[in-house]
């Protein structure tokens, strides 16, 4: 195969290799100086020797795509149509810089700071056909003077929205203009009030000219990277031609790129020290937006100055010179150039002639990616939007054979896995953000696989690389791993925490994992992704996939019902495995790891059934504070626990400081699954606050969920539940108006209600299938309402209708303490009736904390039990001692199917169940990776597989026993958290 890169700068390599070497030579001849201190005379020669040679290293790429993942990519696009069409989409996305000159990239390219697209208005059409600090805008290359609003196609800039303010930069001597509205330009004093608002309602400065100058700069920089891509595929010195006209063209105007904010807000000041400050502020625990001078931030509005000081608003996670959001803000973009300047930088015209001359590349190294470089490394972070700092680390590292930056880059990414991720991989926000994080720091991983070290260097804690393996376990690949195994039915994200609705399952880690871990991975992705290798690939495949992987033919995703030992999380996916899974998301708050992006839901549940999302979380509204048009806050209402599926005490929130929940019970058998948590601090008013959720199989495939809910503690407990669907009959229910509390009253809407007797029925139809909802209290009274409908901030969203809230209400009587033991069953349905003929309690006493539930299904009769002791007691025809029973009776009396977890009796007519001992608790010497090493010989060992190891003092999680020996015990999938000694719950399923 052809390859146009020449290997020609390995003498460089050498001779760096040598002034590292003639260092340690020099150091090695003064033994009583090496101890940490070289002579400077060294240090100088070291460091002048080194600045000679460390231009590059080597002439081939060597940072994200290295030569061999370029011949694979060739050999992909020989090979496969997928292949081809990226090649081709690239070719087409180009055409239009293709067809530029030089000198009109250079004008592109602004010599002016650029503004911001983000919390930007259409004053055409806010309010109306937009939202407010959501205005949409296109914007096109070949009209590259201009935007639209995508809402109402208005064009500006505009004479009738003329940009008549001005902000002005002396110290750096740049002017920004800007509109201003009619009114505010009427009431000058009121100026503030009267300006377009940024997210919340902070006046922003509406910049169209700014905006322009926005979308030029992503658009230069974006394509400079596809330009490198295709020249490396294609070898087309045309291509490499313009990537160094635009890479040449940015290195002579950032150095002029003032850092301002997505806010709006510039710094005055050398951009520079701007970065230094906020790094060192920050570092110190200070504000992210750094500490300056007065008036130094800038801000059309004056926002931002305080007493003796200003801040630039956000610090890096809002604020950059080319970017400031997104991946990085500046480390994302800096990273795409400098791995396009890797890709071309030894490329030749036709005659021969290296197009990237001297002084260009001095320029693009030192001004453009080293300066960036430098400016972002200030940012000490682990958060989602800073580990997109890791890849420019290691790529400068790479590029400038500099490896301290490379460790860096390794140290910090593994920080972020320990203080970021939980033990069993699950990302410590949301399922959401997982993908997101993953996505800002994936290149990172690419870099760092397969690294060594140069030779000779040896870094100052000891600790070479000889090609550094990411991908083979550890936690990194346990986090690709969860982002399939949590998956809702239909392959989509749960919606938990802050998730986007309709989320679908992120490809590219399934794409990561196939690719560099291989093995039953490769079929994942073929299930992931929904086709055939041979027909479908990202670009991820097109460079990393080796052209021949082939699935084994075997392998399923891993979605089973489990308990997800980190994430807190349940999923029991009983009755219809392939479209079923109901979620108990025990969840935490600051409790073992730091955690953003989490909701006020601990123990909330949602569900989904026959494929449809039956009970709903709400998902995630907005990141950035967005107003819904009539200035309500709509993240208020989805991360509230007032949405969620759960009991809400005293209509107040759930607490977000080291709260969580501890996990009691998982059991899982042919007919039953059952899943049991209690929270920890979540109302700290509570002495109880747990919840049961079971899956119940029933004659002809249905299934049913029984929801315990046991809460003590506070003065007003309300079970809520809501579901999308349209609600079928509820008026025939003889509802009354009802009032509700300011504090509901403020999302609920037309609140109604019912005084109960004996059980109440719901039912919803969901795009068809049907949802029944029985209440078996008689509560105090249960209220029906219309929540919001939306779950997105979208205006079509925003158009859609109410759903049904209800709310199960019990209030103390005056000095009682409040008890309520909630129970109800929800059963989903395609045929016409329930699988539930009719259902009662058997017992329901606050004082035992015994619960019993008769239901009757078609000639099968359920006894469903929970308690919290292992006391033997009568329910009808069954007898049982233990925290969770279930017995299925048939038309003639005859008990055909029995459970019990954590208990030692259960008997039914013939039926008997008989355990030695309600749970087994064992000492442990050790733990090794999935195996913990006892301290005691465990009995009846083999008995014990498939059932659950419960361990820990808070949180308490637990593990499914893969296998054990009488001297040992190894656990499913995760590692086996240290411990001192494990619970394992004893279970016994008897059926036909
Ligand atoms: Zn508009």
């Amino acid at each position: 195969m052809k390859i146009g890169y020449r290997r020609m700068a390995k003498g460089l390599a050498s001779l760096a290799i040598l002034a590292i070497g003639a260092a340690f030579c020099f150091s090695a001849l003064f033994p009583w100086l090496s101890k940490g201190v070289l002579p400077t005379t060294v240090l100088l020669l070291t460091t002048v020797i080194t600045l000679l040679v460390c231009r590059t290293v080597s002439a081939e790429p060597s940072t994200q795509y290295k030569l061999a993942d370029i011949e694979n990519a060739r050999e992909n696009v020989k090979q496969y149509e997928w292949a081809r069409d990226i090649v081709d989409e690239w070719k087409a996305s180009t055409a239009s810089v293709m067809a530029k000159s030089r000198s009109e990239i250079d004008e592109l390219i602004p010599d002016l700071t650029p503004g911001t697209h983000y919390g930007q208005n259409c004053p055409h059409c806010v309010g109306k056909q937009s939202l407010m600090g959501n205005g949409q805008f296109d914007w096109d290359a070949e009209r590259p003077d201009e935007i639209a609003c995508a809402s109402c196609e208005m064009v500006f800039p505009n004479k009738e929205y003329p940009e008549t303010g001005v902000l002005e930069c002396p110290k750096l001597g740049q002017r920004f203009t800007y509109y201003e509205t009619k009114e505010e330009l009427e009431n000058p004093e009121k100026r503030n009030e009267h300006a377009l608002k940024w997210l919340g309602d902070q006046p922003t400065m509406t910049s169209f000219t700014g905006h322009i100058r926005d979308r030029k700069v992503d658009w230069a920089r974006s394509q400079c990277l596809t330009l490198a891509k295709l020249y490396a595929i294609t070898e087309e010195p045309a291509y490499a031609e313009r990537v160094v006209w635009i890479l040449d063209r940015f290195a002579s105007v950032y150095p002029n790129y003032l850092y301002h904010s997505y806010d709006g807000s510039v710094a005055d000041l050398d951009p520079a020290k701007v970065a230094e400050n906020m790094g060192k502020i920050e570092a110190e625990g200070g504000s992210r937006g750094g500490r300056f001078p007065k008036e130094t931030v800038r801000h059309a509005y004056g926002l931002h100055q305080f007493e003796n000081h200003s801040e630039l608003f956000n610090g890096f996670w809002g604020a950059g010179r080319m970017s400031v959001h997104g991946k990085g803000s500046d480390a994302g973009p800096i990273f795409y150039l400098a791995v396009a300047y890797d890709l071309i930088r030894d490329a030749e015209d036709g005659s021969g002639n290296r197009i990237l001359d001297g002084d260009a590349e001095q320029r693009i190294l030192e001004d453009l990616i080293l300066a960036g470089c430098r400016d972002m490394e200030h940012w000490v972070s682990l958060s989602n939007k800073g580990t997109a700092v890791y890849g420019l680390s290691a790529t400068v590292g790479i590029l400038r054979n500099e490896p301290e930056r490379v460790h860096r880059a390794w140290e910090l990414f593994q920080r972020m896995l320990a203080e970021r991720y939980h033990h069993d991989g699950f990302y410590s926000e949301s399922p959401g953000y997982s993908a997101h994080n993953f996505s800002n720091v994936r290149e990172a991983a690419d870099l760092l696989h397969g690294y060594s070290d140069p030779e000779g260097y040896e870094p100052e804690d000891g600790r070479r690389f000889e090609n550094v393996d990411m991908y083979t376990g550890g936690r990194f690949n346990l986090s690709l791993q969860s982002l399939m195994r949590q998956l809702a039915p239909g392959r989509m994200m749960p919606v938990i925490g802050d998730t986007l609705v309709n989320a679908h399952a992120d490809i590219l880690s399934a794409e990561v994992l196939a690719c560099r871990a291989g093995g039953d991975f490769v079929d994942l992705l073929e299930i992931v992704q929904d086709a055939p290798l041979s027909e479908k690939g990202s670009e991820y495949a097109l460079w990393y996939r080796p052209p021949n992987l082939t699935p084994t033919g075997s392998a399923e995703l891993p979605l089973n019902s489990e308990w997800f030992p980190g994430w807190h999380v349940g999923v029991l996916r009983g009755g219809r495995a392939k479209d079923n899974a109901l979620y108990l998301n025990g969840n935490e708050h600051n409790w073992t790891v730091q955690t953003g992006h989490r909701q006020q839901d601990i123990l909330s549940m949602c569900y989904w059934a026959y494929g449809k999302e039956m009970a709903t979380d709400r998902g995630y509204f907005s990141g950035s504070g967005q107003l819904l048009p009539d200035g309500r806050g709509g993240q208020v209402w989805t991360k509230s626990s007032l949405s969620h599926n759960l009991v809400v005490v005293d209509e107040e929130e759930q607490a977000t400081r080291e709260s969580g929940s501890n996990l009691e019970l998982f059991g899982i058998a042919p007919g039953v699954e059952v899943m049991q948590a209690s929270g920890h601090n979540a109302y700290p008013q509570c002495e109880e606050y747990r919840r049961t959720l079971v899956i119940v199989n029933a004659p002809g495939g249905a299934s049913y969920v029984v929801d315990l809910f046991r809460v003590k503690g506070g003065k007003i407990h309300q079970y809520n539940f809501h579901s999308d669907g349209i609600p079928g009959g509820h008026e025939s229910l003889g509802l009354q108006p009802a009032e509700v509390s300011e504090t509901w009253g403020k999302w609920l809407e037309r609140p109604q209600s019912i005084l109960p007797e004996g059980t109440t029925t719901l039912t919803w139809d969901n795009e068809g299938v049907n949802l029944e909802l029985t209440l078996m209290n008689e509560a105090d009274r249960v209220i029906l309402a219309d929540a919001p409908g939306w779950r997105l901030g979208t205006p079509e969203e925003l158009a859609k209708p109410p759903v049904r809230q209800v709310l199960v209400e019990y209030r103390a009587e005056e000095g009682a303490p409040l008890a309520t033991q909630f129970a109800s069953l929800i059963a989903p349905y395609e045929a016409e009736a329930s699988p539930i003929r009719s259902a009662r309690m058997l017992v329901n006493d606050t004082e035992s904390g015994v619960v019993a539930l008769e239901v009757k299904l078609e000639g099968r009769t359920d006894y469903i039990i929970s308690t919290k002791d292992q006391e033997v007691r009568e329910y009808g025809p069954v007898s049982a001692g233990g925290e969770f029973a279930l017995v299925s009776v048939d038309a003639e009396g005859k008990a055909i199917q029995g459970y019990l977890i954590k208990g030692t009796t259960l008997k039914c007519g013939e039926l008997e169940i008989a355990l030695p001992a309600a749970n087994t608790t064992v000492k442990v010497a050790s733990t090794e990776g999935k195996t913990w090493v006892l301290d005691e010989e465990l009995d009846e060992h083999e008995e014990l597989i498939g059932n659950y190891a419960i361990v820990g003092n808070g949180p308490v999680t637990g593990f499914q026993i893969e296998s054990a020996t009488g001297k040992s015990v190894s656990v499913r999938d995760y590692p086996a958290l240290p411990c001192d000694s494990i619970e394992i719950l004893r279970s016994e399923w008897v059926g036909e």
